[in-house]
């Protein structure tokens, strides 16, 4: 073999050690959504080699996810984050105390559930007519009660109906500020994507919509984050068969079968234990403090 030869096969070897090696961070290209284009982030590594972590996360404390959904997480071992009503704990009480027990996450989602009044049902506690005084005092006694029902300090919280502010035109305020102080983290709801974990703020989680999810149309959004190394956030309400804001069952089911096998590199995982490992390893000065 000539000297040329030699040289060309030396620099593919280096060029093949290099691009195998694994550094804490890795420059990667990913697609830019919004301008089709490539625009460069951040890869983040996951522990164990896992490629993408997905929470499952569902709201209110609808009496199905007790009767139909957590018999089927528990069954694989699979661990959700459950964002609680504290006037609805008391329909499934012993239930929920299970859940604590087997390791799932209880999260804070407001005590009255205060949303926009432009939603009929929220008229009478409409965040345009909220100060944040009322709603720092909200957060408070939701955890509170949280405590005193189920024995847990929550940790993390997701915002009734996504929306993240109070008051109107000028005077609107984001209460964000007061989740970051309170939480680990805030979870948003129908938002677009998955969250970029060595850039995201925990405090503004995006979150996507679980419900009505067939498992083929889920595992283009699961496919989507593995291939960006990202942390994908589902939001679910009722769990059982096809119907109105309803995760679906047999979706739920497909995918935490698929969540076991490791040749798909998923860690899923409480929103707590996420947003744990993502700020610990980045070095996130932006996290918020835990009281
Ligand atoms: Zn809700």
């Amino acid at each position: 073999m000539g000297m040329f030869a030699r040289t060309i096969l030396l620099c593919l070897l280096l060029l093949c050690v290099s691009s195998c090696s694994r550094l804490p961070v890795n420059r990667k290209l990913a697609s830019d959504p919004y301008t089709g284009g490539e625009a460069s982030s951040t890869r983040f590594l996951w522990p164990e080699g896992k490629r993408a972590a997905v929470c499952l996360t569902f709201d209110d404390a609808r009496p199905s996810q007790a009767d139909v959904g957590i018999p089927i997480l528990n069954e694989y071992g699979v661990r959700a984050t459950f964002y609680v009503s504290p006037s609805r704990v008391p329909e499934r009480l012993v239930a929920w105390k299970e859940v604590v027990a087997a390791g799932h996450e209880i999260g804070n989602h407001s005590m009255r559930h205060p949303c926009t009044g432009n939603f009929i049902s929220t008229r009478e506690k409409a965040l345009e007519d909220y100060t944040l005084d009322q709603m720092a005092a909200e957060l408070d006694q939701a955890n509170a009660e949280i405590a005193k029902r189920l024995g847990v300090h929550a940790v993390t919280f997701a915002y009734p109906c996504g929306q993240k502010f109070v008051g109107r035109g000028r005077n609107v305020e984001s209460y964000v500020p007061l989740v970051a102080e309170r939480f680990l983290a805030g979870r948003g709801w129908r938002d677009e994507g998955a969250n970029d974990p060595a850039f995201c703020d925990p405090a503004q989680l995006m979150g996507v919509e679980f419900d009505d999810l067939t498992f083929e149309q889920l595992k283009v959004l699961v496919d989507a984050a593995v291939e960006k190394g990202s942390w994908l956030v589902l939001c679910g309400h009722e769990i059982g068969t096809p119907g109105r804001q309803t995760t679906r069952a047999d979706t739920l089911r497909t995918f935490c079968e698929y969540a076991q096998d490791p040749q798909n590199g998923l860690w899923v995982d409480t929103v707590a234990n996420i947003t744990h490992y993502v700020v610990e390893h980045r070095g996130d000065v932006s996290r918020g403090r835990v009281r």
